[in-house]
């Protein structure tokens, strides 16, 4: 009884925090879900779905409530958001806001590149903080053969370049590696990070795709990944960045490149997170793997106000999962794949 008065007190007022305490200051808002790549362990390679965005102003105004109730950080990802009209007036417009202490939002956009090289530019003087590039190979004929567009690599890797002569530094790299497909490119990754100076991260493949790839064995864990690194070169442990990190961090004995290893299978950060996420068509997912949707565009399609939106992801956020239960009997794969949730 003690619990719920606290629980519906908390939920009324102050900084966004869900029921186990944690604080969420981190929206991930996917703007849209077209994606102009086809990755093997993302999508099924068909097109033809149904596609789903809300008008930019909308994006906008769900954005500026989150602000309000203490969120700090926003990533705008997809589908692939550099698709989107109006991206780089959006992020004009999100640079402007102020979190409750008075301090500029951090502002991310993860993409594939592919249209990189032109925006980076233009996202940097519109005001994004920083950029992170999906790239799952650093073979370009493996790279091809993973995002199914001929010419893709040469394209990515331009964007990549173009992203640190604007001075979105550091750029990250992200990697998902899968069984099978990549786990030979780890030391190539490691050389690429210290040519380059971009930051890479591998990252554990998840249930979350279209197709049915998913076991435990395509997993490349973390162990392994370290065990690959340590053949390059000795590793050096980096503290986190921030208490919500999700990468473990390390860098090499002579202090050049720097590889985050995120493992959200293998170890996962459940305990810390400080996330829910947007999809493209207005509805609030707790977690990647949460069974269901919470419709808060619902609100905006009824004419209701801000402080509606408010109470509505008050009691949404309130009802954030403990953790996932991937790999556990049982485990339910959620209905909506990553490309559709917004990664
Ligand atoms: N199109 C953008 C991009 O490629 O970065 C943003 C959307 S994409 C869905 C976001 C990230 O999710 C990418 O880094 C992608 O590699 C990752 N991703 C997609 N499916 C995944 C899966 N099943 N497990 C782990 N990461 C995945």
């Amino acid at each position: 009884m003690a619990s719920a008065v606290i629980s519906s007190s908390r939920a009324a007022t102050g900084r966004l925090t869900d029921k186990f305490g944690r604080a969420i200051t981190d929206l991930r808002i996917s703007i849209t879900d077209r994606c102009n790549y086809k990755c093997v362990y993302c999508r099924t390679g068909n097109d033809g779905a149904q596609y789903s965005e809300l008008p930019i102003e909308d994006y906008l105004r769900i954005a500026r409530v989150f602000v309000s109730l203490g969120v700090e950080k926003i990533r705008l990802t997809g589908g692939e958001p550099l698709l989107r009209r109006g991206l780089t007036g959006l992020v004009r417009e999100l640079s402007r806001l102020r979190t409750l202490d008075g301090e500029p939002l951090d502002l991310a956009l993860t993409t594939n590149g592919h249209l990189l090289e032109d925006l980076a530019e233009p996202l940097r003087d519109a005001g994004l903080s920083r950029i992170t590039v999906s790239m799952d190979a650093v073979d370009p004929d493996k790279f091809h053969r993973i995002t199914r567009v001929p010419g893709s690599y040469h394209r990515v890797l331009r964007g990549i370049r173009a992203s640190r002569a604007a001075g979105l530094a550091p750029v990250k790299v992200n990697c998902v590696l899968l069984r099978g497909f990549n786990e030979d490119q780890i030391v190539a990754f490691a050389r690429f990070s210290r040519e380059e100076r971009v930051i890479v991260r591998f990252i554990e493949f998840m249930p979350l795709e279209e197709d049915r790839l998913w076991t435990p064995e395509s997993v490349v864990s973390l162990h392994e990944i370290v065990e690959a690194l340590r053949s390059f070169r000795p590793l050096v442990a980096l503290p986190p960045n921030t208490a919500s990190e999700t990468a473990v961090r390390y860098t090499f004995d002579d202090g050049l490149g720097e590889i985050g290893i995120i493992a959200p299978v293998t170890e996962a950060f459940c305990g810390h997170c400080s996330r829910v996420r947007l999809t493209s068509d207005g509805k609030i997912r707790t977690c990647l793997f949460s069974q269901s949707d919470h419709d808060l565009y619902g609100i905006v399609q009824r004419g209701g106000s801000d402080d509606e939106m408010a109470a509505f992801i008050r009691r949404t956020v309130d009802r954030k999962e403990a953790r996932h239960h991937i790999g556990e009997p049982g485990f339910l794969k959620p209905s909506r794949s990553m490309v559709h949730i917004g990664g």
